[in-house]
């Protein structure tokens, strides 16, 4: 039969996962001959040979790929032969206008590891061992398409054996970019990581260079080296992420179930949330009066060859609100002060990154923060629409950009409120429209205009002279599960957004509210009702104003007893009472996330918080060990529905009068707030004729809510859309907004 020759175009994530190898054996094994190459857009194969070896190599194709590719689609077209006599990889082809997503970083391989623990291998106990299965990505990538010379690689030429490897396609480190070895790759000073290892043993503060930024490390079982970090940092309570050795390491010290094992040993490598185990041997500072603490296993040979019986905290070297620190000379300017030594290297980091936070909700991964590992892996966009720029929020701040077939989710930004978290955005913005070849047509954000981020936008539309759009919040909330869940932008919902703050329509704080959303239109169907919060700002710092505030609001008293009352002096007392009385510098809010701190507050579980919604996580975790009290829910029918949250409250002091213990009060407020949730999504359903129900906003990163919600809200015949790939959390905003962006004609 004469041959054959098909042209196959292949996209999705196919560029440094070894995917060009990967179709150079397979084309081997069929005996075809041709080529393979990549280029922007993804990879490009042509080959040639019997028709039923083709059929049968398209079949593999498809679903032997690699570990990392992702494949977005195959399309395959027949061609004239060309009679080519072997199959060979051709060098990168570049069109300056195509676009391909890039592999995040992923953590070191086992068979990478077993290398890195052979004392025979050449690569004995290096520190920067890799291969096309693992190893950084995304953080060491200048420019596309992913070759070494447009990787902060190409400082390094490699010796002739890293180059054989390089050049073998039957090798596992084929065409590996950031291939290496300690006779010609990065390095850490000279014996720095036995020093490193006494150091930590001995209680010392240390530095550590890691994938995505600096990391201040300590050893999690020394009390003397925690409080020393703390009050370097200057940080007394927020909680450390630490790092074990393994998971029989973690098992030290946290429960560990089987789904939490399988997301602490994956190859994103995350800090995952666990629950603390009753006499573990962390000290109690690492997340003090926290039930829960986050834990990650090593996920570079760094922190394999750093990590020894006892667990480490890593925590991120950031100077308060500021962003991780990324470069050598930056870290010894602005980690001086904090770190007795450092443990650097010479292989620059192109952008920050910083580790990813998850818990797990029905077996699956609930992200908190996306961002290592996670990121810029794509969302599917099956939308003709133009490039959009997405700017996010203020707080927990990501941006997104799109260009068809996807949309690109920033990693975590952080705080937009200082300069260098802004300079830190405009960096990661410029990485990923560079990468991804993206001209932003049209620019939204939040209508908040108090946030930096849409100040931002402002200027950038004006410069660049492209359209800025406004959306609400929690409209852009609700429809980021709409992009995540992968559902048509205009499918209707009832939206239950329950966060802290978002600017609404009317000018007050929202944060309790149920929209019902078509597309770009939406409805407040119902929302918490308003309460004068004293203070602003300031009451989000102390949850003992919260709950005076809503005291005050629902005309109870404040009672001596109460652990908010005693914690404010008299005259304090009085300030607050004649703010309250005349709405002196009060806002309206219907927030959620004030009212589980003021529940948090009544029932003495915090008066103030270190760091956003601490209050909130600490009841959680109180509730999560209690059997719930009844408190009957209160809704006034009207337009907007409005939920009453003081007939609960008056419930939940009785209780406390009547010595119930804490924690059943507490899992009963969760209750309460679920079954709201169900009495007001039936009475949409009756009104809207509408059967989704969505969940997003900052209060449902509590898996115990979120939990009781889906099964109340399933059990009454409700679909419920949760997040999956983006936190439901201000993190997850930026890709709502491109959503609604989509929509605008
Ligand atoms: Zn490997
Ligand atoms: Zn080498
Ligand atoms: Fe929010």
């Amino acid at each position: 039969m004469p041959p054959c020759r098909r042209r196959i175009q292949v996209t999705g994530i196919v560029q440094g996962v070894g995917f060009r190898p990967f179709v150079y054996n397979l084309a081997r094994e069929f005996k075809l001959t041709g080529f393979v190459n990549n280029h922007s857009a993804g990879v490009t194969i042509e080959a040639e040979g019997e028709p039923e070896a083709l059929v049968l190599f398209e079949r593999e194709l498809a679903a032997r790929h690699p570990p990392l590719a992702v494949i977005d689609e195959i399309t395959s077209l027949e061609i004239v032969p060309g009679g080519d006599r072997s199959f060979v990889i051709q060098a990168s082809a570049t069109a300056a206008w195509e676009s391909t997503p890039v592999s995040p970083d992923i953590a070191t391989c086992d068979d990478c590891l077993r290398e890195l623990n052979d004392p025979a291998d050449r690569r004995f106990a290096y520190p920067f061992i890799n291969c096309t299965n693992c190893g950084p990505r995304f953080t060491i990538i200048r420019d596309l398409p992913y070759d070494r010379p447009a990787t902060t690689m190409a400082a390094f030429s490699m010796c002739s054996h890293c180059n054989a490897e390089y050049h073998d396609p039957r090798n596992r480190r084929f065409h590996a970019q950031p291939n290496a070895c300690p006779v010609c790759g990065p390095s850490v000073a000279m014996n720095s990581l036995p020093q490193a290892r006494s150091r930590l043993a001995k209680g010392e503060i240390l530095a550590v260079k890691g994938i995505g930024g600096f990391h201040l490390v300590c050893d999690a079982t020394n009390e003397g080296a925690l409080n020393r970090l703390r009050e370097r940092k200057n940080r007394f309570e927020q909680p450390f992420a630490v790092m074990a050795r393994d998971l029989d390491a973690v098992r030290r010290f946290a429960e560990v179930a089987d789904e939490e094992a399988r997301l602490l040993t994956g190859r994103q490598r995350p800090i995952v949330l666990l629950r603390k185990s009753a006499h573990g041997v962390l000290s109690e500072l690492v997340a003090p009066g926290n039930g829960y603490v986050g834990v990650m296993l090593p996920y570079s040979p760094l922190h394999h060859l750093l990590l020894g019986e006892n667990p480490l905290v890593m925590t991120s070297a950031n100077p308060s609100g500021e962003p991780i620190v990324r470069e050598n000379d930056e870290a010894f300017t602005r980690l001086s002060s904090i770190a007795d030594a450092f443990l650097t290297h010479n292989r620059d980091i192109e952008v920050v990154c910083d580790d990813s936070v998850v818990r797990t909700f029905e077996g699956w991964e609930m992200p908190l923060r996306r961002s290592r590992g996670y990121a810029p892996f794509p969302v599917r966009w099956r939308r003709q629409t133009p490039s959009i720029l997405a700017v996010g929020a203020e707080l927990k701040s990501t941006f997104c950009i799109t260009r068809q077939p996807f949309a690109y989710v920033s990693q975590h930004i952080g705080d937009m409120g200082t300069l260098e978290t802004q300079q830190a955005f405009e960096k990661a913005l410029n990485h990923m429209l560079t990468l991804f070849r993206v001209e932003p047509e049209r620019v939204i954000c939040d209508l908040h205009p108090g946030y930096q981020s849409s100040q931002w936008a402002e200027q950038f539309a004006k410069l660049r002279g492209v359209p800025l759009l406004k959306v609400q919040h929690h409209h852009a909330h609700v429809a980021s599960l709409l992009a995540d869940a992968e559902l048509p932008f205009e499918t209707p919902m009832i939206g239950i957004t329950f966060d802290g703050t978002g600017y609404g329509t009317d000018g007050a704080i929202w944060g309790g509210e149920v929209l019902i959303v078509r597309g770009l239109e939406f409805e407040r169907f119902a929302h918490l009702q308003y309460v004068p919060l004293a203070g602003g700002d300031e009451s989000v710092r102390t949850p003992g104003r919260a709950a005076l505030s809503h005291l005050h609001a629902g005309g109870i008293s404040w009672d001596a007893d109460l652990p908010c009352v005693n914690h404010f002096s008299s005259i304090e007392l009085g300030v607050l009472s004649r703010q309250l009385e005349r709405k002196l510098n009060c806002v309206l809010s219907s927030s959620m996330g004030r009212l589980f701190d003021a529940v948090a507050s009544l029932l003495g579980v915090r008066q103030r918080v270190n760091y956003e919604g601490q209050a909130a996580i600490e009841l959680e975790f109180l509730a999560s060990t209690g059997t719930p009290r009844s408190y009957p829910t209160s809704i006034a029918e009207g337009e907007p529905v409005i939920i009453d949250p003081a007939p609960t409250l008056r419930l939940i002091l009785e209780d406390l009068h009547a010595s119930i213990p804490k924690q059943d009060i507490a899992a009963g407020f969760h209750e309460a707030v679920a079954n709201w949730i169900l009495s007001i999504s039936v009475l949409a359903r009756e009104r809207k004729n509408l059967n989704v129900v969505g969940l997003s906003g900052g209060v449902f990163q509590n898996m115990l809510l979120l939990k009781r919600t889906t099964y109340l809200l399933r059990k009454s015949g409700f679909k419920v859309v949760v997040h999956r790939a983006i936190p439901p959390n201000d993190g997850g905003l930026s890709l709502g907004q491109a959503a609604l962006a989509s929509l605008f004609d």
